[in-house]
């Protein structure tokens, strides 16, 4: 239990340094850390973690370990030069509980910039807010860990436990930074991953999994379009296809806990797709990049034999006339974790929740990838997915009316 001087001194010396929070994490908002270009961004965290006084730790991420385990991504950029950056705290004499406190660097493509009213990478503060690509998810969250560390010892406290600071990179396509953080040997008694969670507690995740389908057609002049099989026809046969079971998959929550009382918690987006050479051509191929979410409890292999499965009908029975279609997984092909309730950190992070907002805490479940499941499922750490207020995260900015 903390008393209440302590938990106010904390708070004060969090207050005490707010501007400097805020400027640090408009800063790292204004580095755009897209995939394979989160190095400048790992480099102003680098910074950030030696004036903290820490150990650090910065390592490119690629390894035959990471590359062979169940919970790998097969990535689609080269992890050449890409790394994670770990600040290390080991106290003069450990007596307490150690703790990692996990952040992603790297941010979704911005989309159309002439969508946004002002640059993505300005993080503008209007109103309150803070705008940019990644300024919610989760540069706020990463640089919130280093500063809530820092406060600790502004506060006039010493810390008795281990601590560990991770930026971790990969966590919007494969999972595969916290992975190789995992496999690099951090562990604790607990991890905190400030994700813009709303002040609230992820319970429950799904995993997810991405793949490209690509569908060949029989390229004919129109003229005689009859003779030819268009491919793009056919990926939309392959799309309803999903779209079954994708409602299949989701007539089963009442069987997941935790899940039962979602309206759709299994989402798959059909996040891309390509097609064709040539307007007077019958398309010789077509190509879909899809995200499906899973169940906790369900390994990615079992959902990828249903996937493989369900397109491989589609194609057989195609209403045109069966056609090729050929899967290849390109990203995340995770299993998503449930957090078991009533571990010392949840109760911890109960009353830290309580003295700070004076209301208790909730917890929710999440209809998308989070980096949780590698250290629930991977290292048994009970996980606390737990952070700041966000809105239209991988979206435009949301102007507030
Ligand atoms: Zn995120």
């Amino acid at each position: 239990m903390i008393s209440n001087d302590i938990a106010e001194r904390i708070l004060a010396a969090v207050d005490a340094q707010f501007d400097a929070q805020l400027e640090r994490t408009a800063e790292l908002v204004a580095s755009p850390s897209l995939r394979a270009g989160e190095e400048p961004a790992q480099d102003l965290v680098e910074q950030q973690l030696r004036g903290l006084g820490l150990d650090v730790d910065r390592w490119t991420i690629d390894s035959p370990e990471l590359r062979e385990h169940p919970g790998f991504g097969k990535p689609t950029v080269d992890y050449g030069g890409m790394t994670n950056v770990v600040g290390t705290y080991e106290p003069t004499e450990d007596l307490g509980k150690s703790l990692i406190l996990n952040g992603h660097i790297d941010v979704v493509p911005e989309g159309p910039e002439d969508k946004w009213s002002r640059s993505p990478w300005d993080a503008e503060i209007r109103d309150g807010w803070m705008y940019g690509r990644g300024a919610g998810d989760m540069k706020a969250g990463l640089i919130a860990n280093l500063f809530a560390f820092d406060a600790i010892r502004k506060a006039g406290l010493e810390l008795t436990g281990r601590v560990h600071l991770q930026s971790v990179v990969e966590e919007e396509c494969t999972g595969n930074g916290s992975l190789a953080a995992l496999l690099r040997g951090y562990t604790a008694d607990a991890v905190i991953i400030s994700e813009p969670e709303e002040d609230a507690l992820v319970r429950a995740n799904v995993g997810v999994l991405w793949f490209t389908v690509r569908v060949t057609g029989d390229p004919t002049h129109p003229r005689e379009m009859a003779n030819g099989f268009n491919a793009i026809d056919a990926a939309y046969e392959v799309i309803e296809a999903l779209r079954g079971l994708e409602e299949e998959w989701n007539a089963k929550k009442g069987e997941h806990e935790y899940f039962e009382n979602l309206d759709h918690p299994i989402n798959f987006n059909f996040g891309g797709i390509r097609g064709g050479d040539w307007p007077s051509s019958v398309p010789a191929w077509c190509e879909l990049r899809v995200r499906v979410a899973t169940y906790p409890g369900t390994t990615a292999d079992d959902a990828w034999a249903e996937i493989e499965e369900c397109v491989a009908d589609a194609a057989t029975n195609s209403s045109h006339r069966p056609f090729e279609a050929q899967l290849t997984p390109d990203g995340f092909y995770s299993e998503g974790y449930v957090l078991e309730p009533g571990s010392d950190a949840e109760g911890l992070l109960e009353e830290t929740h309580r003295a700070a907002f004076s209301r208790e805490l909730t917890s929710f479940t999440t209809p998308g990838y989070l980096d949780g499941r590698v250290f629930v499922n991977y290292g048994n750490i009970p996980t606390l997915v737990y952070g700041p207020v966000s809105e239209n995260i991988h979206g435009f900015e949301a102007l507030r009316s």
